[in-house]
């Protein structure tokens, strides 16, 4: 009857409930101890500017190969690492990891010079009062420059702890790194808003470059982002790049910057290594289709 299978789903559901938590719990505990046992790693995916012409920067995306599990999605384990406090030892390591390697590639890899490093901030690293002296920490041991750290933040962060989380990325401003609100679009914010944000850039999110072939109110949407960054002298990226189309309609609509497996994905230290050794040999390409890794 309908009853006893509504009781049985409800008998489903919450053993399924009771298996995630203690899948979690058990996800939690294994963290604490995979950055001192070295299963972290750092990828890298690769950034163009002028519309997809010029390799200009990576974004650092972290890897977690657990030992029995294999690799879990930073979208189940940041969470969790953020909840149980971990993510600031994590979130430090990355920042190291990473501002070495791309301090690295601007001496050795040609034509990586000036490449940028985006770094994903989460909310606990931005609430604590230590992440500025982290962060010139980490650019002095590199020898990075400031203006080539970019930190990504998502609406969300800074709606929730606006005050502080302000003072922080102003006074990394301040130091000569940049923020970009990333997934931008997802959030809150109202034009006044964004405005008053403490940016230098918006990452407009993967969901609207995804819908920008299917009509006009999505090419309308992604029209209003772009204009509305550069009303606000914001530089302006575009997420989760897929399709030529797409890129085409971001390039006319005068998006510079983006992002996608069109152009890669993201890469480990020697797969972006031959990326960009690849990119600075080929002589000049007429459009990204043409691409080896699209
Ligand atoms: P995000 O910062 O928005 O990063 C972009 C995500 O989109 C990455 O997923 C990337 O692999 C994926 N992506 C890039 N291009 C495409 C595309 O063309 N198509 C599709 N379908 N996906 C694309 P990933 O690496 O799984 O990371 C997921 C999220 O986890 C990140 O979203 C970020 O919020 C978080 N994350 C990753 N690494 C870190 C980290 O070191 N620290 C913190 N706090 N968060 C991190
Ligand atoms: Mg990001
Ligand atoms: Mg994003
Ligand atoms: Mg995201």
């Amino acid at each position: 009857t309908a009853k006893s299978e509504g009781k049985n789903n409800v008998v489903t559901y919450t053993a399924g409930i009771d298996r995630r938590v203690r899948e979690q719990a058990e996800l939690t505990q294994d963290l604490r101890v995979a950055l001192d046992l070295g299963q972290f790693e750092v990828h890298y995916q690769p950034v163009f500017c002028s519309s997809g012409e010029r390799l200009c920067g990576v974004e650092a995306l972290l890897r977690w190969h657990h030992p029995e599990r294999g690799p879990v999605s930073p979208a189940v384990f940041i969470p969790l690492a953020e909840r149980s406090g971990s993510i600031k030892e994590i979130g430090e390591w990355v920042l190291r990891t990473a501002a070495h390697q791309v301090a690295a590639w601007q001496r050795e890899l040609p034509g990586c010079a000036d490449l940028e490093l985006a770094v994903n901030l989460s909310p606990a690293q931005l609430r604590d009062p230590a992440l500025l002296t982290t962060i010139a920490s980490a650019l002095h041991d590199s020898g990075l420059a400031a203006h080539d750290l970019i930190l990504e933040v998502t609406e969300s962060m800074l709606l929730s702890d606006l005050d502080l989380a302000r003072r922080q990325l102003n006074a990394a401003r301040t130091m000569g790194a940049q923020v970009a609100i990333d997934d931008f679009g997802t959030g809150y914010s109202s034009l006044s808003y964004l405005a008053k944000l403490p940016a230098d850039q918006v990452k407009i999110d993967q969901s609207f470059v995804r819908e920008l072939e299917s009509g006009a109110t999505s090419v309308a949407l992604v029209r209003t982002i772009v204009d509305m960054a550069r009303a606000l002298n914001l530089d302006v990226q575009a997420e989760g790049v897929e399709e030529v189309m797409q890129q085409d309609i971001l390039a006319e609509l005068g998006c510079p910057r983006s992002q996608g497996y069109l152009y890669s994905r993201p890469l480990p230290v020697a797969g972006f290594a031959s990326f960009a050794t690849e990119r600075a040999t080929l002589p000049e390409r007429a459009g990204v289709a043409q691409l080896p890794f699209a």
